[in-house]
């Protein structure tokens, strides 16, 4: 690895590594920086090297930053991997481009509005408990079917899965369940795969990565 490389170079290298090791195109992995905590100026060196797509996991948190720094830079698009409560899902619609945690029924009402509000659809993935963790967002498995029958009722449009395995112990297996999962349902897209397991989640087909500390450095604890 050349020395000078960022942060932000290195991981892109990684990408293409892992999906070439696949046989899939580099460009077929979206990398989502995930920015939350950091303030703008951790950002402006990412936005200048040419990322474009981030993530935030607080509404307030996006609304505060964002504004400003899209006012800068043309073309970069929003994702939220937060838990969204229902009453910010008009915030959300307006300033996100992507949704990760569509989570249950009312939400999928709550969106419903807010998108007709808005005049614009979301794309949103069904965020799912995928380590069957009782602590842990997301919609369980067997849940699964009936959440993407009401959201495609309601023309809130869904491209994938998403998840967040249980820590400290191998992904792989969550990650391929969840593959297996959209397979079932027809869904494309898969946002799986952070900073210390990225490179698993792609060569077990994640089409959205999401990562934070390798690019940001540590997080504060919160
Ligand atoms: C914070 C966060 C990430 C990024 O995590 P890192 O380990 O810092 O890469 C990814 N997904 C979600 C849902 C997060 O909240």
């Amino acid at each position: 690895m050349d020395e000078l490389a960022t942060p932000l170079e290195d991981i892109r290298a990684r990408i293409a590594a892992a999906a070439q090791l696949t046989r899939r195109a580099p460009d077929a992995v979206t990398l989502v920086a995930i920015s939350k905590t950091h303030p703008a100026e951790a950002i402006m060196p990412l936005l200048a090297q040419g990322q474009r797509v981030f993530g935030e996991n607080r509404v307030q948190e996006a609304q505060e930053k964002w504004p400003a720094l899209r006012e800068a830079h043309s073309g970069v698009t929003l994702h939220l991997v937060g838990q969204l409560q229902s009453n910010k899902a008009e915030d959300a619609v307006r300033l996100f481009d992507c949704i990760h945690s569509l989570d249950r029924p009312s939400l999928v009402g709550a969106l419903a509005k807010a998108m007709d509000r808005a005049g614009r659809r979301v794309p949103c993935f069904i965020q799912v408990n995928i380590g069957e963790e009782a602590q842990k967002g997301g919609c369980a498995i067997p849940e699964v079917p009936a959440l993407l029958a009401e959201a495609r009722g309601a023309d809130v449009p869904v491209m994938g899965l998403m998840c967040v395995p249980p820590a400290k112990v191998e992904a792989a297996p969550y990650f391929a369940l969840l593959g297996k999962i959209a397979d079932d349902h027809g869904l494309a897209a898969l946002s799986m795969g952070m900073s210390e397991d990225f490179e698993t989640a792609i060569m077990l087909g994640a089409t959205h990565v999401r990562v934070g500390s390798a690019l940001f450095g540590a997080r504060e604890a919160a």
